[in-house]
């Protein structure tokens, strides 16, 4: 990742996903040929509403089309290739709990999987409803309004009952 892949990977806020932020520069120097990576500077939101602060590889991509065109430098291919290859790992029909790591406001609720979607950078999606046979898309593509929709499995944790 060469330093310009690197900002545009790590630009917005993960709280409110401004574009306002206020970054250090000390720290790693860019050697030509080699890959890029900033661990060590810090980042602070703008927006006054949100007074986020972290690292800068704490940071959002700046949009997901920039996204899916870089070359992850592990694989030789693209990121979005790379998320298109991974697979839904809940199976639908299945009782889950919403475990939402940054917005705990939004927790608690158990719902059934009743779609497996994705984001336009091919990270494989959830939807749920409270109805377990609400499987189908009434609009073909859309979400119907009964689901709960644009989880990913790392916010949703298996129920047995
Ligand atoms: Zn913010």
């Amino acid at each position: 990742m060469t330093r310009d892949d690197y900002h545009a990977h790590h630009a917005r806020c993960p709280k409110c996903l401004s574009d306002d932020i206020e970054q250090t520069t000390a720290g790693p120097i860019e050697i030509p040929g080699k890959p890029y990576q900033d661990n060590v500077n810090d980042a602070r939101c703008q927006n006054p509403g949100c007074g986020w602060s972290g690292k800068v590889s704490g940071l959002q991509p700046r949009s997901h089309a920039i996204v899916n065109r870089m070359i992850d430098p592990d694989t030789g291919e693209s990121f979005k290739e790379t998320n298109l290859k991974k697979t839904h790992g809940i199976p639908i029909g299945k009782l889950v709990e919403l475990m939402p790591r940054t917005d705990p406001e939004h927790g608690g609720v158990r719902l059934y999987v009743v779609a497996h979607t994705r984001d336009c950078d091919g990270t494989p999606l959830y939807a749920m409803s409270a109805t377990k046979s609400d499987t189908e898309a009434r609009q073909p593509g859309f979400a119907n309004p009964s689901w709960e929709h644009g989880w990913t499995e790392e916010n949703l944790m298996e129920c047995d009952s």
